[in-house]
C-alpha cells in the first residue's frame, strides 16, 4: 500500500512526511493503523548518530493502533484488535527462552539495522529501498508494518490515543520497578534515587509510588515538578553541594537502597553509585555513551549490585498489560506527562521535548 511516513534522509536531518510503500505482511507481518506514536529520547539520538548509509529512514518505535492487515500465519492478533507495539525479539533463541525478549540473540536485525532477516526492507521510497522496521515497527508513518511477536493485543474499545509510551518509555521506567526492584525489595521504608526524571525516569517515580520513598534528580525544573507530583523528593544537583552526601543525609545516613540512572552521564552513575546503600542496587538504563569510573572496594566492600537493563527487562506481553491495569486502578499515573501534538508537527514536537518544554510528546494520526 502506499502510506505516509516520517522520513528522514539523512543524518540529523529534520523529518520530512512522505509518500512510501509499504509491502503486504509475509506470513509472521501483520500491518497496523496507527492511532498514537510516542516519540522517545532514541529516535532522536539515533536519527543524529546512524552512519549516513543506513539513510533514508522511517524511525518511531512508540505505536499503537489498529490491525488492519494480517499475514496468512498470524494467529495471536486479528484485524480490529487494538494493539501496542513494542521491541521485537524472535522468540525462538536460547535468549529469547531463558533471559527475556530484550536479550534476543537477533535483536539487532530485527529492531536496528532498518530490514528484515532477509535482508529486504518493508518500505520503499521513489522505487529504492527505505529503512523500515525500527524495534519492529518504524511507528512514524499512518500505517506500520509490524509482527505478531512485538504486537500486544488490548481490550477491545480501548482508547489508543495516549497509548503509544506504553511501549517503550513508560515500560521501561515502570518494568524496572516491577520486574528488578520489587522482587530485591527488603521492607516498606525502602528507598528509590531517579537520576534523570524525563518520561522513563517519570515512569519508574509513577510505578514505585506507594511502594518506596522516592527521590528525583534532575536540572530542570518541569521535570522536578512532575516528580514532585508523583510523590518524589525533588534534588537539583545544581543547588547541591555535594549530592552524594545529601542523598545519603535524606536516606537516614544509610543511601539508597534502590537507584535508577536514566542520563548515561559518567558522572552521574558515578554518584548513584557513591550514593548507594550496603546491598544497594543500582539499575543502568540509559543508551548514553558514558563510561562508568567505580570504587571497586566500595563496591565490593558494601555489598554493592550494579545492574544493567534493556526495558526494565520487561517482556511487553505482560508487562504493558500490568501496567495498563496499574493505571485503570489509579496505581500508575502517567497520563499527564503525555502533549499530544497532531503528526505534521512532528518536527516541532521534538523541538520542544529537547527544550524541556514538553515532558512526552505523542503525535495523534
Ligand atoms: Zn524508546
Ligand atoms: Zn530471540
Amino acid at each position: 500500500m502506499i502510506t505516509q511516513a516520517a522520513v528522514v534522509t539523512e543524518p540529523g536531518a529534520a523529518f520530512n512526511f512522505r509518500d512510501v510503500q509499504l509491502d503486504d505482511p509475509r506470513p509472521d507481518e501483520i500491518i497496523v493503523k496507527m492511532v498514537s506514536t510516542g516519540i522517545c529520547h532514541t529516535d532522536i539520538s539515533v536519527r543524529d548518530t546512524l552512519p549516513a548509509d543506513m539513510f533514508p529512514r522511517v524511525l518511531g518505535h512508540e505505536g499503537a493502533g489498529i490491525v488492519e492487515q494480517v499475514g496468512s500465519a498470524v494467529t495471536k492478533v486479528a484485524v480490529g484488535d487494538p494493539v501496542i507495539l513494542s521491541l521485537d525479539a524472535c522468540g525462538q533463541c536460547a535468549n529469547c527462552t531463558s533471559k527475556g525478549p530484550g536479550y534476543c540473540e537477533n535483536t539487532l536485525i530485527l529492531n536496528y539495522m532498518g530490514f528484515r532477516m532477509d535482508g529486504s526492507t518493508t518500505y520503499t521510497m521513489d522505487e529504492a529501498p527505505l529503512h523500515g522496521q525500527f524495534l519492529g515497527q518504524s511507528s512514524f508513518s499512518a500505517y506500520a508494518l509490524a509482527t505478531e511477536r512485538n504486537a500486544v493485543k488490548v481490550a477491545p474499545g480501548t482508547d489508543l490515543s495516549r497509548l503509544g509510551p506504553y511501549g517503550c518509555s513508560f515500560m521501561t521506567g515502570a518494568g524496572t520497578v516491577l520486574n528488578i526492584l520489587d522482587p530485591k525489595r527488603g521492607s516498606d521504608t525502602d528507598t528509590l534515587v531517579v537520576y534523570g526524571v524525563g518520561a522513563v525516569g517519570l515512569a519508574a517515580l509513577a510505578a514505585a509510588r506507594g511502594r518506596y520513598q522516592t527521590f528525583a534528580v534532575d536540572l530542570q525544573a518541569s521535570r522536578l515538578e512532575a516528580a514532585v507530583r508523583l510523590g518524589a523528593t525533588a534534588i537539583n544537583p545544581a543547588e547541591s553541594e555535594d549530592l552524594v552526601a545529601q542523598i545519603k543525609e535524606l536516606t537516614n545516613g544509610h543511601g539508597a537502597n534502590f537507584a535508577i540512572d536514566t542520563t548515561g552521564k559518567t558522572a552521574v552513575v558515578k554518584q548513584m553509585v557513591q550514593a548507594l546503600a550496603i546491598k544497594g542496587t543500582a539499575v543502568i538504563l540509559a543508551l548514553g555513551d558514558a563510561t562508568a569510573e567505580l570504587d571497586a572496594v566500595d563496591v565490593m566492600m558494601n555489598g554493592k549490585q550494579i545492574v544493567g537493563a534493556i526495558m526494565g527487562d520487561s517482556d511487553p506481553h505482560q508487562t504493558i498489560p500490568e501496567l495498563l491495569r496499574m493505571a485503570a486502578a489509579g496505581e500508575f499515573m502517567v497520563d499527564d506527562l503525555i502533549t499530544a501534538y497532531p503528526v505534521a508537527q512532528i518536527n516541532e514536537a521534538i523541538a520542544d521535548a529537547e527544550s524541556g518544554k514538553v515532558i512526552k510528546p505523542v503525535l495523534v494520526w
